[in-house]
């Protein structure tokens, strides 16, 4: 039985994974599958499990790069209603693992509950964020999440309560399994505040980040107590180029891409950075995007 047997309606081969992330570049996924319901994705991870292939979970692509020679196994896009369930019974919120963070923020202001803000103006999704514990100054999304349901690679679902979930900066223990759905406990407050505070957010990140298109990346860890930005820009990086790959001028720790450009010029550009920052500042510099 080949990999796609039974799985043709979701399932195709050779797919190209540019249009899937924020940067907009790369080759093509071996196989990438979009499940419509949690027992097709259930199936699927089965199979592969069988199969002894990779698997990958694609999200809102906004933390990862791939690289020009594309993935191989099987990548899979969480995208399909079933996984994007918003649901309220104050005060928890339970977010499907595909549904938009910024979609979940604008949720949980209207219901008047208060927690997850200071996430306002991240791209991707609750799954994405919950992966690697997305966070500003402000917070954490961990911070606040009670419980999360996972898919095994054997195809079991299983909860992880609040008491077997770890947190950390830009880590959590959620990178074993596929994340479904996540609950989070949050706080009662007025609506319009908290919008009010959301727009301010939303204002700042915009004025400082390349927030408004895509072709970014938002490339380092930020080092203990200090700015990955800043240090690029110390090191005299700010506007340094390779190709058609350059570091933004709102925030050095975001490169940004011009048409024409490959993700070669990305990770090369990466790779200067760092080497850069090492020689001039005796600093290392850590990525928190996902080079695939
Ligand atoms: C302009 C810009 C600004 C940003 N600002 C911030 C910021 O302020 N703070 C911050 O923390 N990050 C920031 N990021 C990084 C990025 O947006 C976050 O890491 C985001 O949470 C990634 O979510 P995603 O849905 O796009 O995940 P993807 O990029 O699709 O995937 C990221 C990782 O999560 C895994 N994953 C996704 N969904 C699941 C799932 N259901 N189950 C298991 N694994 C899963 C993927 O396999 C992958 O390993 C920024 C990025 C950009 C481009």
């Amino acid at each position: 039985m080949g990999l796609l047997s039974g799985f043709e309606h979701f399932m195709r081969e050779g797919e190209s994974m540019a249009p899937y992330t924020w940067f907009r570049l790369g080759g093509e996924a071996q196989y990438f599958a979009e499940p419509s319901t949690v027992d097709e994705l259930a199936a699927l991870v089965k199979r592969v499990t069988q199969e002894g292939l990779p698997l990958r979970i694609l999200a809102g692509g906004s933390n990862v790069l791939v690289r020009e020679e594309g993935v191989p196994g099987v990548v899979v896009h969480l995208a399909a209603p079933a996984f994007c369930q918003i649901n309220v019974k104050k005060p928890t919120l339970t977010a499907g693992a595909g549904a938009k963070l910024g979609h979940v923020l604008t949720v949980a202001a209207r219901e008047g509950l208060a927690g997850l803000e200071p996430l306002t103006g991240i791209p991707g999704t609750i799954g994405g964020a919950l992966h690697s514990n997305a966070c500003t100054h402000g917070g954490d999304i961990g911070q606040w999440t009670s419980a999360v349901t996972l898919l095994t690679a054997d195809g079991q679902i299983v909860s992880r309560m609040r008491d077997d979930l770890q947190f950390a900066y830009r880590q959590s223990n959620l990178d074993d399994a596929i994340i479904l759905d996540a609950r989070f406990e949050l706080s009662p407050e007025d609506p319009q505040e908290l919008t009010k505070r959301m727009q301010k957010l939303w204002i700042t990140k915009k004025a400082h980040q390349p927030v408004g298109g895509q072709h970014t990346g938002c490339v380092f860890k930020d080092p203990p107590g200090g700015s990955a930005g800043r240090l690029i820009e110390a090191a005299g990086l700010k506007g340094a180029r390779h190709g058609k790959a350059e570091v933004s001028d709102r925030d050095a720790n975001f490169i940004e891409v011009e048409p024409g450009a490959t993700s070669d010029d990305v990770l090369h550009l990466i790779d200067h950075l760092r080497e850069q920052v090492s020689r001039r500042l005796g600093m290392t510099l850590e990525t928190a995007l996902e080079v695939w």
